[in-house]
């Protein structure tokens, strides 16, 4: 039976009118003679009030109740797109988590699908409903609770929905018409890509381009996915958008496609810790155990080493993480150094930072790309402070204030906004 996956995200589904303008398109998917299922995201803006409603009660909340309450936005749109199919005369049945089941681990915040089996949906199917509407986002524990798969994640729930069913093509409906060398919010010469390789989606997805969430395109390369973004504001066919397929599918190559940034970053530094081996460990170990999703790690010799005050080898430490991690962070280090376990002498938090990288899988066999991109930062005044690569990507910390300026300067070295 052909089948497509149709996912709909907040702007597209924010109110009862765009509700209505996508189930349209679904509408008209069905009537070309496929089944749909379709996942929609809650209406924007409504998941960070739900977290802000959790955060305002309990600082220090119990996981479980925050999935509880945020996996509710998504419950809301999936009824009324089922209701409005209906009434445009489409049989269509709305789906929660629980009810399909989405079965995912128990890390809630972050939880992990584990199977999504199919009964239940194809029995309707064969009742003769013609599209499932399925609350993205959420899943089930092996416990009975609800859990949520981490912001951004009814695209996730798109793709395994995809992969489960073996849909003809995953089809992400957005308030973009597809996935661009950068973002087209921050710089008007970004230039929409009519393929991306998946391995350059998932650099630019994890370093912050949020129009596709990362481990919705893990799931798409593993289970080979034909994944396509879209827009739901514009009349669309087969051809629109961004396809995110295989490197092989891609004729043309740049050394650098693309340009991601993050803007909610911290930096912060232990200076003057002993020089041993372990103290790594002793440092990250846990800063692991809290929780901390530590990104860029580096160390350097202290100025004081060797002095007077310091005869053994000091060290100074700095690691970036998300700016929301801040204070868990502190907290871990601090207690470590209460503890003993580590010693140093100051610790020096910038919560002003951001991250910017460039993205090619070009990078792998072209070399002058880092230089390249540090002359062009060093063109407009924008101070590094810290760097990192890796096979296809370098990502640099800089003040926030400079981040459009640096993703603008760096689409400009690079020629982006030229096919
Ligand atoms: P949805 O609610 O549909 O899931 P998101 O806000 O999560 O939409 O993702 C779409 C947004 O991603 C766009 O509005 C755009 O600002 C942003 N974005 C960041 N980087 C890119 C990029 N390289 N290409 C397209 N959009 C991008
Ligand atoms: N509504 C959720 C969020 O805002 C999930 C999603 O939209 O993908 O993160
Ligand atoms: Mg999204």
């Amino acid at each position: 039976m052909p089948l497509l996956v149709m996912k709909f995200g907040g702007t597209s589904v924010a109110d009862l009118e765009r509700i209505e303008n996508a189930a349209k398109k679904v509408r008209k998917e069905v009537e070309r003679g496929y089944y749909v299922i379709v996942i929609v995201s809650a209406m924007s803006g409504k998941t960070n009030e739900l977290v802000g409603w959790v955060e305002t009660t309990s600082k220090l909340y119990d996981a479980r109740e925050y999935d509880a309450v945020v996996a509710s936005g998504e419950n809301i749109t999936a009824g009324l797109m089922a209701l409005r199919l209906q009434e445009m005369g489409v049989p269509a049945r709305s789906w929660q988590g629980w009810q399909v089941p989405i079965n995912t681990t128990s890390a809630h915040g972050s939880a992990r699908f584990v199977s999504i089996p199919r009964d239940n949906l194809d029995a309707k199917f064969a009742e003769g409903f013609k599209v499932a509407v399925v609350a993205g986002f959420q899943g089930v524990s092996p416990e009975g609770r609800i859990t949520t798969l981490g912001r951004g994640g009814s695209d996730t729930t798109a793709v395994a929905f995809a992969a489960a069913f073996g849909a003809e093509r995953c089809d992400i409906y957005t308030d973009v018409d597809g996935v661009y060398t950068t973002d087209p919010r921050i710089c008007a010469k970004a230039r929409k890509m009519d393929k991306i390789a998946f391995e350059e989606m998932l650099e630019l997805a994890s370093l912050g381009a949020k129009v596709l969430q990362t481990r919705s395109v893990e799931l798409a390369m593993r289970y080979k996915v034909r994944l396509r973004v879209l827009s739901s504001f514009e009349d669309t066919d087969e051809t629109s958008g961004t396809l995110v397929c295989d490197e092989e599918e891609i004729m043309e190559s740049k050394v650098v496609s693309g340009v991601a940034y993050s803007r909610d970053e911290a930096k912060i530094t232990l200076v003057t810790v002993e020089d041993r081996p372990g103290v790594a460990s002793a440092i990250f170990g846990p800063l692991a155990d809290a929780g901390v999703n530590v990104d860029m790690i580096v160390q350097n010799i202290s100025e004081k080493g060797h002095d007077d005050a310091h005869p053994g080898a000091v060290t100074d430490m700095t690691f970036s993480c998300p700016v929301n991690q801040v204070e868990r962070a502190k907290r871990a280090v601090e207690d470590a150094r209460a503890a003993g376990s580590i010693v140093y002498e100051d610790l020096v938090v910038d919560t002003d930072v951001a991250k910017v990288s460039v993205v090619g899988i070009g990078m792998r066999s072209h070399a002058g790309v880092a230089a390249k991109m540090f002359s062009a930062l060093a063109a407009e005044n924008v101070n590094i402070k810290v760097i990192g690569t890796s096979e296809i990507k370098i990502s640099v910390l800089i003040d926030r204030k400079y981040m459009e300026l640096a993703v603008q300067a760096l689409h400009d070295a690079f020629e982006l906004e030229k096919a």
